[in-house]
């Protein structure tokens, strides 16, 4: 660009700050920045529209259309060329604007006589704020260079505007991240808390969005750069020694690519040329990032935009100092808001969470898995949430409906404040049972246990009332790692984990991972179907290795006490005996060394793929217990992806086809008097909870925050009246028993949400 050009430029935004730095009002500022950028770019017209709400634009200030339209001319997203620029988040520049698709013509701004239009979107980090415009007289294209300085004005609008430099009395705007907001995500994890947000990643402040010394600047940003690449290779490097090729290293990789792009710090250069500060220049090439992140489908090209946009965070903390640490303490209450955020973060924050609200995250994510075992309220899904959020803020987090509510007003904390108090109340209903057997009202014994996988989940043994724990599930230790962990390490954690359980039934299931659970150290398997793939104990088996170093952990952790082992996915005897034979040899082992063995030892599956349900007699004889993996047999029962918001709740558990294929494992256990257990997700629901009663398990295992209400219903229902209700629903035809069962409930006077 000609050097003219480039100080027209400089001059232009020297000019701008200038303004901004003058004590005014937000109004006035806005009527100032037209006016000069009008008067630089050498057009009639100047306009600045921003958001009323998510759909209407209004006029808020303008050079050069009549005065008395401001705050009067509004406009729905895609309704004229200003509507259309804001909806598609892209510039349009025409010479002749009444015969552009999409022109609406706005009598009272008297308009009309201007023909070249040049509208480009005001957006901060993918965030629509509105947009500018230039009009003149003149029927003429607008330049590359003039759409350049008018989209470095709109960049340093949208800094401004989150800056809150627009508001105050007779303000253009009502201040940023004031308003309640409420964000609609999905259920990570159930229960509600309310507190104050806490940012993951703060968010990175650029108050110095100008420059007169772009030498200096240039020199600030390659120094930036320089020092970011050398800190990704030093993460590459511990990265790669410490384990094979993982999704940690690609993305390491990516970093690097970004890192030594040379048309990305073109690109900045070329804007600090142009009088941008090198903190502005990245957030520039950022806010792009951002905008075609909300554009791009694809999965693959979207987490790189991702890595581009860390890649960025991270540069911005170079330039600015601004660490983690921000200055700003923890609040008592926090409720932790983050894009994503990996098992061991969670972990170290621990129970000081009163809840988490992620922009991503999945049902079956490792950090979702840890907010459960810590019984952390978890919404996920939660868009743009921490665009809006900021340190401090008063929040409400509902993740009974994947619903966080930031910054509520009044009516919305009174009804979330009644709904916690009976919560509150039913707590104490739950505790006033906790040390009574379950048994239902027509005298059947129910068994409850819990879930767990971490230490955190130990001390919820006593306090939930669970009689023992029904899964432990053992690799969220290997999971929540970035290596793999050592034996003794594992006999150390097996052993608390018993001593903890104070004698009461622990059942250790062996590594199930593959599918869903993938380890960050162990080479990701490229499988079409992950899901149907090479996972759980046909890992162990094809290498046992980790699954020897594993038995013989539990076989020392249990050290003279009784030792309950359980063997995941099972899918045909075959796989049963060799993975019994496998505890055998262990077994074997340690007598040899002279250590001292288990007290008993314990063997049992979990039925997971109908497949088991159909085995011979002889593997029911064989296992000395069963458990269903209800998670796991429902999706293959169904055909339908445990992980897929589309499918996953299509079909009911209480279906009368599942029950019926339930009911007949019962009946085959039966034969065989094998133990059988319930250990998915629905043992924790108390509806279906009471039909797999009803139908004849009677050791239900669930989150341990399910004892309580589970406990609560069974104990005052008679489940020969509700087998009864189901098998008449399914004589009749219904597709699921679930209405005839709430009806009878309604009947007997349960108040049912
Ligand atoms: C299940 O599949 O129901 C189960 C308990 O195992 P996981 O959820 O860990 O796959
Ligand atoms: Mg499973």
């Amino acid at each position: 660009m000609p050097d003219g050009l480039e100080s027209e430029s400089r001059k232009l935004l020297g000019r701008l700050r200038d303004t901004m730095a003058e004590v005014a009002e937000g109004q006035e500022r806005l009527d100032k920045i037209t006016h000069l950028t009008a008067d630089s770019m050498g057009t009639e017209v100047c306009s600045i529209y921003l958001f009323r709400d998510s759909e209407t634009l209004e006029l808020c200030a303008s050079q050069g259309l009549k005065p008395e339209a401001v705050h009067q001319t509004r406009m729905k997203l895609g309704e004229g060329l200003v509507g259309r620029v804001a909806r598609a988040g892209k510039t349009v520049n025409t010479a002749d604007a009444p015969s552009a698709p999409g022109f609406r013509y706005m009598p009272e701004t008297g308009e009309e006589i201007y023909s070249s239009f040049l509208g480009v979107p005001i957006q901060r980090l993918g965030e629509k704020l509105g947009v500018l415009v230039v009009q003149s007289k003149q029927a003429r294209e607008f330049t590359a260079d003039e759409l350049y300085a008018l989209e470095v004005v709109a960049m340093v609008l949208a800094e401004m505007t989150e800056l809150g430099a627009f508001v105050g009395e007779g303000a253009a705007l009502s201040a940023r991240h004031t308003q309640p907001v409420m964000f609609r995500g999905a259920v990570g994890q159930e229960g509600t808390a309310m507190g104050h947000v806490w940012l993951h990643e703060p968010r990175v402040v650029v108050t110095n969005l100008v420059t007169d010394d772009p030498e200096n600047e240039r020199a600030r940003l390659n120094k930036a750069v320089d020092e970011l690449r050398v800190s990704v290779d030093q993460m590459l490097e511990g990265a790669s020694g410490a384990a094979v090729e993982t999704d940690q290293v690609q993305v390491l990789e990516a970093y690097r690519m970004f890192a030594n792009s040379k048309g990305w710090l073109r690109r900045m250069e070329t804007d600090i040329e142009r009088g941008l500060s090198a903190e502005a220049a990245v957030e520039k090439e950022q806010s792009q990032a951002r905008a075609r992140m909300n554009q791009v489908a694809d999965a693959y090209l979207r987490e790189r935009l991702h890595d581009l946009d860390d890649l960025s965070n991270r540069l911005l903390r170079i330039l600015t100092g601004q660490g983690r640490e921000t200055g700003s303490e923890m609040p008592k209450d926090p409720i932790l808001i983050a894009r994503n955020i990996g098992p061991g973060e969670l972990l170290e924050y621990g129970r000081k969470l009163k809840g988490v609200v992620l922009e991503e995250g999945s049902v079956g994510s490792h950090a979702t898995i840890v907010a459960r075992a810590l019984a952390i309220p978890l919404v996920i899904h939660a868009e743009r949430i921490t665009n809006e959020a900021l340190n401090g803020d008063h929040i409400m987090v509902d993740g009974d409906q994947g619903i966080a509510h930031l910054r509520p007003d009044d009516t919305v904390v009174a009804a979330f404040q009644d709904k916690i108090a009976m919560q509150a109340e039913a707590q104490e209903r739950y505790a006033s049972i906790r040390d009574v057997d379950c048994v239902s009202a027509d005298g059947q014994r129910i068994e409850l246990h819990m879930n767990a996988g971490l230490m955190a989940d130990l001390p919820s043994l006593l306090s939930s009332g669970a009689e023992g724990v029904g899964l432990f599930r053992t690799e969220l230790q290997f999971l929540i790692r970035n290596q793999m962990p050592r034996r003794n390490e594992l006999v150390g954690i097996y052993s608390r984990v018993l001593d903890a359980a104070q004698g009461k039934r622990v059942v250790f299931r062996t590594l199930d991972i593959g599918s869903d659970k993938v380890l960050p150290y162990m080479k990701p398997q490229d499988e079409p179907n992950p899901a149907l793939g090479w996972r759980a104990i046909r890992v162990g088996l094809d290498k046992p290795g980790v699954l020897r170093m594993q038995l013989q952990a539990l076989l020392r952790a249990a050290n003279g006490r009784p030792l309950t082992v359980m063997f995941p996915f099972v899918a045909q005897h075959s796989e049963f005996r060799d993975a019994r034979a496998e505890m055998n040899k262990a077994l074997e082992r340690e007598r040899k060394l002279g250590h001292p063995l288990p007290k008993t030892v314990e063997i049992g599956a979990m039925l997971e793929t109908p497949s088991l349900a159909f085995a011979s007699p002889r593997f029911f004889e064989e296992v000395e217990f069963l458990s269903i993996g209800g998670n796991d047999l429902k999706q293959f029962f169904f055909a339908a992806d445990r992980e897929n918001e589309r499918v996953r709740r299509r079909y009911d558990t209480l279906n009368v086809s599942f029950l019926t294929f339930l009911g007949d494992i019962v009946k085959r256990c039966a034969l065989t008097t094998t133990r059988l257990s319930f250990c998915g997700e629905d043992a924790g629901r108390p509806i279906e909870a009471l039909c797999l009663a009803a139908i004849g398990i009677h050791t239900l295992s669930m989150r341990p925050a399910s004892v309580g209400p589970v406990k609560s219903l069974l104990m005052r229902t008679n489940l020969a009246e509700v087998k009864a209700v189901i098998d008449a629903a399914g004589a009749r035809g219904d597709q699921s028993v679930r209405d005839a069962v709430m009806d009878y409930l309604r009947n007997e006077g349960w108040a049912l949400a």
